[in-house]
């Protein structure tokens, strides 16, 4: 029989306060709540865990031990689980040779359409390969790219061989390689690199031949003249490496960059494949080709017995346009993928499973998303539950959380203040309902009309890289800048990648994990435990670094972690509460002295509200503040900050830069992971720094923030080829009436 519902009774991971919830199998249910309330906590560390455990118990002991132990769930029931897929933003990485194609199969499709309608036939489908020996390139193995030397870098144009317009010290002014190049009489060596005409290039670069001169004590002698790139590429690149000393390595190395293949140009395969077409299009052309497009060109290959490969291709080619990836390629590689891009890739991959009652788990999947194209994001999620799935999402975005069959409220708040199920229903009942969700849904944003006033401009110059078309533009100073657009319009191409490079000195604020050691803390992040130990210090007249758990004053049964980690040969090491200190990370010498009645563990079990209440000093009650401010009072003082969530990771960053001024800040979709009550906080927090005298550059298309903006800058008008121009730049009340502006349609709403 099959069940009706995922049954949990009496969860308790993380902040969870003994929730019991039954989950309605082959339906879409949306868990929403603010940033830290316990949703991630539900679905991704009872639900998903509990299922990819389950699944492991099924392998055999020898594949167990292999696989990374995980422990059970903190939770009394969890039943009726199926095998579980989780969706998340974690991007795809990979190798150069991993590309968009290879990891969502459609390149092997394509692979196996040339392999039989190609003309001319040339081999069989892993000829088609660049991973493969018999397709790839020789030269370049299949990568497309190769190391070659870096002409910017080797030359100074501005001057002529005689001053010394080569850079590189081997070949350097009065050197052996120096002369045969001057000495030649095919070059003039008082004329600078820069006024040399076409032909001269060619001789210097690649020039061959002997010439006669008396090199040395008037003895005339034959020598070989070979163009500078063809040598270094001999006497460097080419060589073995082994056969160089370290200090030639290294020397030459300053001088090399990855550039083009040559012989594919960048197609990575050899040249027998590159000859074989389909409609005049070989497979590299093909996957070189914005997806969009592509489809258009397979749907229209005539070939009666290829035509089930054919209708599956252009199949999977719609898919990815369908959630809003047109204008991506086929040959682009997935290290390059941003988050939101590498989380619809791994969905479209699924739509094209045919496995029926798999618990598919998304994070957030309208990140990246313009509100324009949330609508596909909904159908892909309403396909794949129509298959016969049940689709579990945790989302802030109100388009995305209407179209849910069933909802949990995670709340009321975050923390220890949250941690229960509020509200679970219907979307009309939560509309309905006295919870921060509820409440926010009906909320808007008002659009500004009184925005700031530039204190200046930080310009952008000719920027072209990617799809970005020689873009030149001023970003205001002293203001809130939004940067608008659909996916692939070319915001990060602009912002990340050409601001970023021009204005070095901006600060970039993410999401990221902050503080790489287990050991660190809110408190320690932030420099308060110093001024903690001190305090404590002179209370009880002992020296100051008892109280780190760094170092003298740590449990030695733990050395101040507060648990004990057991080695077991195959398996993850298991992690256990230390027995000697409980937990509590200090020796019991130190935790004798107390503050104010407090101990020091009892001091780091405070949360930020409650050590505000409890500390005067000022440069204390000043970092507590900065951190109640950006929303993180229910954090406790040594909570591992390897525990905080992306959203709390981005919180704690922003608390640091509260009291400073002149800094330019950046930021990526700053809303990510945040609830609408969230957003109305960090709109706060972002008002404050600007206030401050701060400029703060925001990619996003969360509408509310747009509306906030002071000012706008808008790319597109579409994604890719489509895409990479400024179609607006103005204030939020201009937008509205932009002609060609897609995001000041969606304020209106
Ligand atoms: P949400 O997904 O709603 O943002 P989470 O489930 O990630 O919330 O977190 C709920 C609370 O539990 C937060 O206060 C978070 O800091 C805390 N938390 C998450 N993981 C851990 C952990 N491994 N140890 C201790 N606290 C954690
Ligand atoms: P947005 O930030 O607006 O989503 P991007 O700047 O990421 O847009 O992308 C703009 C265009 O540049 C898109 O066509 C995208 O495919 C392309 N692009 C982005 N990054 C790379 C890269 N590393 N290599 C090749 N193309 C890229
Ligand atoms: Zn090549
Ligand atoms: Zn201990």
């Amino acid at each position: 029989m099959q069940q009706e519902y995922i049954r949990i009774r009496g969860a308790r991971e993380n902040n969870l306060k003994n929730v019991s919830l039954d989950i309605p199998k082959r339906q879409i249910t949306i868990f929403t709540g603010v940033s830290g309330s316990g949703k991630s906590s539900i679905v991704f560390d009872t639900i998903g865990a509990e299922a990819q455990r389950q699944l492991n118990e099924t392998f055999s002991m020898f594949i167990r031990n292999r696989l990374p132990r995980i422990s059970q769930p903190e939770a009394d029931v969890i039943e009726h689980l199926s095998t579980a897929i989780v969706i998340d933003q974690k991007r795809l990485g990979g190798n150069s040779r991993s590309t968009m194609g290879t990891i969502t199969d459609i390149y092997a499709v394509l692979r196996l359409l040339f392999s039989r309608i190609g003309q001319p036939f040339v081999g069989y489908s892993n000829t088609f390969s660049f991973n493969d020996p018999s397709g790839m390139c020789p030269e370049c193995m299949g990568v497309g790219q190769k190391i070659e030397v870096d002409l910017d870098r080797f030359l100074d144009r501005s001057k002529s061989l005689n001053e010394g317009a080569i850079l590189f010290p081997t070949f350097g002014v009065g050197t052996w390689y120096w002369k045969s190049y001057v000495y030649s009489g095919l070059l003039d060596n008082d004329k600078k690199l820069e006024d040399y005409t076409e032909d001269e290039w060619q001789t210097l670069l690649y020039g061959k031949g002997t010439f006669e001169t008396a090199l040395d004590n008037n003895v005339p002698i034959t020598a070989k003249f070979e163009g500078l790139i063809d040598k270094f590429n001999r006497l460097y690149i080419q060589k073995d490496a082994a056969e160089m000393s370290e200090r030639t390595r290294k020397n030459a190395e300053q001088f090399l960059k990855m550039g083009t293949c040559p012989a594919c140009k960048g197609a990575r395969l050899n040249a027998a494949v590159l000859g074989c077409r389909i409609n005049g299009l070989n497979i590299a052309e093909m996957s070189a080709m914005e997806v969009s497009a592509l489809v258009g060109i397979v749907e229209k290959i005539q070939d009666p017995i290829a035509a089930p490969m054919i209708a599956s291709l252009a199949m999977r080619l719609q898919h990815l346009v369908d959630i809003g990836l047109g204008y991506l390629s086929l040959d682009r590689e997935t290290a390059t993928l941003s988050g939101g891009e590498s989380q619809r890739i791994k969905m479209v991959k699924h739509l094209n499973s045919s496995l029926v009652d798999i618990i598919y788990i998304f994070d957030e999947p309208s990140i990246g998303l313009h509100p324009r194209d949330v609508h596909r994001l909904n159908e892909l999620l309403v396909k794949l539950r129509d298959k016969g799935n049940t689709i579990l999402v945790v989302e802030h975005d109100p388009d995305v959380i209407r179209i849910a069959d069933h909802i949990v409220d995670i709340g009321p708040k975050a923390g220890s203040n949250g941690g229960e199920v509020v509200y679970q229903g219907s979307y009309d009942g939560l509309l309905q309902a006295d919870t921060l969700t509820g409440r926010f849904l009906h909320k808007k944003t008002t659009l500004k009309d009184k925005v700031r006033q530039p204190t200046g401009a930080l310009s952008i110059r000719n920027a072209h890289i990617h799809n970005l078309r020689n873009i030149s533009i001023d970003i205001p100073t002293g203001v809130l800048t939004a940067v608008t657009g659909v996916a692939g319009s070319g915001k990060s191409s602009l912002i990340n990648k050409v601001f970023l490079s021009q204005h070095p000195e901006a600060v970039v604020i993410d999401q990221s994990a902050v503080g790489a050691s287990i050991r660190s803390n809110p408190a320690t992040y932030t420099g308060i435990m110093d001024d903690i130990r001190q305090l404590f210090g002179k209370a009880n007249k002992v020296s100051a670094s008892l109280f780190s758990f760094n170092s003298k004053g740590a449990c030695p049964g733990c050395q101040g972690l507060g648990f004990i980690f057991t080695d077991l040969a195959f398996l993850e090491p298991i992690r256990t509460i230390c027995e000697i200190c409980n937990g509590k990370r200090f020796s019991e010498e130190v935790l004798q002295y107390t503050l104010h009645g407090k101990t020091i563990t009892d001091v780091l079990e405070m949360t930020v509200e409650q050590a505000l209440d409890f500390f005067q000093r000022k440069e204390v009650k000043n970092k507590l503040k900065a951190m109640y401010d950006v929303g993180l009072d229910y954090l406790t003082l040594g909570q591992p900050l390897s525990t905080l969530s992306g959203g709390e990771c981005q919180r704690i960053k922003l608390a640091g830069e509260l009291h400073k001024s002149g800094s330019i800040y950046v930021m990526d979709e700053p809303t990510t992971g945040l609830h609408l009550s969230d957003t109305g906080h960090l709109l706060e927090i972002i008002d404050r720094l600007v206030d401050l005298g701060n400029t703060v550059v925001v990619i996003e298309h969360n509408t509310d923030v747009i509306r906030h903006a002071d000012w706008i800058i808008d790319l597109g008008p579409g994604g890719g080829k489509d895409g990479g121009r400024i179609v607006f730049e103005g204030t939020p009340q201009e937008i509205l009436n932009a002609e060609g502006s897609l995001t000041g349609k969606y304020l209106l709403i």
